[in-house]
């Protein structure tokens, strides 16, 4: 069971599995002095100062290690718990040595995935929020993620959350005030309209915060970036010529179609949306559903032109628009970026004339005549590009911390769902279940209240160690 498990002491190597200079090997729970006592004799060091010493086996007396030795007294430690960091030769058998010396101690166990922080989350050390935020500092990719990650893993949304649950407690408890003792009817009244005027404000600033774009989960999943426009005008030139200039983030390559590109620290997935245009081919028909689905979940659209092939249509006074697939000419909007391609074929003047005509023609504020071959203009567009990025999707440029997971956004609607029910409640007494049921669903944000269920999920994110 849970309360015998929490008894034990619990180590495993905190630092990457395989060769490195220095292993850290971390011990947590009430006897961890003993891992110092029996294995780094005999003295607890000074707390927090890093001491050498000699590391031996428990039980034989082998000499096993020299290395440095942390004592946390509990409880300000990272658990909450006494805990004891051994530093050692980051060898794997002086690893493997000393992992199995400790298990020789009694009441000592290897720990389980995420265990660690499971333990300073039971000792409230940390919340929810900051779990997640610490999960995604781990797995930060780009700048721009990890500034995010750490404003959340510093309390950032734990803080906003707390705030805001704690006034609807003291609210909940006027209500619960005037169900049991409400005699005089004006004070009842006032209190009342009191506290459904702070419920309001509250749900105004709740509204305020969900209704954020999704900022933060976008940046925390990567910028989606559709690539889109006819056959042979220089898409994956396009793609490949990015993927020159801003090396990709390696591992990270989903399909031949879609890479992962740190622009200017912003997570992007750029994807090329192939097959696009008419058919009766069944196969290329499911592409292009794919490709449709695609363009209207991304988050920006590029559209690619040839400038050579536009021109000559102009001048055959083919009417572009037609020869532009209705499905990419009605998928651009203000913020689509143009890119009329292959601008070393033509000269300035014509390039000058494309570009007026496309500004009356198209809503966009971005148009770029660019060569994927000479990488002339590229420059310039990426420039613009990571200017928006930042304009829209930095977390920085906002006062509060971003909701930066859907399981965060669920349980807000569901606490403004309760409040707006409220507000609307007749019964004091079903009135004040409302109030309860969206104090409930903040609680399940910071994990104040039981969710058991969600933590499991959370914690699997961990590595053992952590
Ligand atoms: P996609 O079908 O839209 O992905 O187009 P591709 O990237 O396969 O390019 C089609 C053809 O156009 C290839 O032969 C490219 O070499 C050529 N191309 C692409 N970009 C440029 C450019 O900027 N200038 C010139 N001259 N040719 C280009
Ligand atoms: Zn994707």
């Amino acid at each position: 069971s849970r309360s015998t498990q929490l008894q034990d002491t619990i180590y495993a190597l905190s630092t990457a599995q395989g060769k490195a200079g220095v292993a850290i090997i971390r011990i947590s729970g009430s006897k961890a002095s003993q891992a110092v006592t029996k294995m780094a004799p005999k003295l607890l060091p000074i707390p927090r100062k890093a001491t050498g010493r000699i590391i031996v086996h428990p039980i034989t007396g082998e000499v096993l290690d020299h290395g440095l030795v942390l004592w946390f007294p509990g409880p300000s430690s990272y658990t909450g718990e006494d805990v004891v960091e051994f530093q050692i030769h980051g060898g794997t058998s002086v690893i493997r040595g000393v992992l199995d010396a400790l298990g020789n101690i009694d009441g000592f166990r290897h720990a389980e995935q995420g265990e660690f922080t499971r333990r300073a989350f039971d000792n409230e050390k940390l919340d929810l929020t900051e779990i997640e935020g610490l999960a995604d500092l781990l797995n930060a990719e780009t700048e721009a993620q990890r500034r995010q990650a750490l404003r959340q893993a510093q309390g950032g949304l734990r803080n906003l959350y707390d705030n805001w649950r704690q006034q609807l407690i003291e609210n909940m408890a006027l209500v619960e005030a005037v169900i049991d003792f409400g005699e005089d009817e004006n004070i009842e009244e006032g209190v009342l309209e009191q506290v459904r005027e702070r419920i309001k404000n509250l749900t105004s600033m709740m509204y305020d915060h969900t209704n954020d774009n999704r900022r933060g989960e976008i940046m925390r999943d990567g910028i989606h970036v559709t690539i889109l426009g006819p056959p042979n005008v220089g898409k994956s030139s396009f793609l490949n010529c990015l993927a020159a200039i801003v090396s990709p983030i390696p591992g990270t390559t989903r399909d031949v179609i879609e890479i992962f590109l740190n622009l200017g620290g912003y997570p992007i997935v750029v994807g090329d949306t192939a097959g696009l245009r008419k058919s009766d081919d069944i196969i290329e028909i499911e592409g292009m559903t794919r490709a449709k689905n695609r363009i209207l979940s991304s988050d920006i659209k590029i559209c690619i032109l040839s400038s050579v092939d536009v021109l000559n249509a102009l001048n055959s006074k083919i009417n572009i628009l037609r020869e532009i697939d209705p499905l990419v000419f009605h998928s651009v909007d203000e913020e689509t970026f143009l890119i009329l391609n292959k601008s070393d074929l033509l000269n300035k003047n014509e390039l000058s004339y494309l570009r007026e005509i496309f500004t009356k023609i198209i809503p966009t504020n971005y148009i770029f005549c660019l060569s994927c071959i000479t990488g002339d203009g590229v420059k310039e567009f990426l420039e613009t590009f990571v200017n928006l990025l930042r304009q829209k999707y930095d977390s920085c440029t906002s006062h509060v911390a971003l909701i930066t997971q859907a399981r965060h956004r669920k349980h807000l609607d569901d606490c403004m769902q309760g409040l707006q029910n409220f507000l609307v409640q007749n019964d004091l007494v079903l009135a004040a279940e409302e109030l309860r049921h969206a104090t409930n669903a903040l609680g399940k944000i910071t994990g104040r209240v039981s969710v058991d269920e969600i933590l499991n999920v959370i914690f699997q994110q961990f590595c053992i160690g952590k």
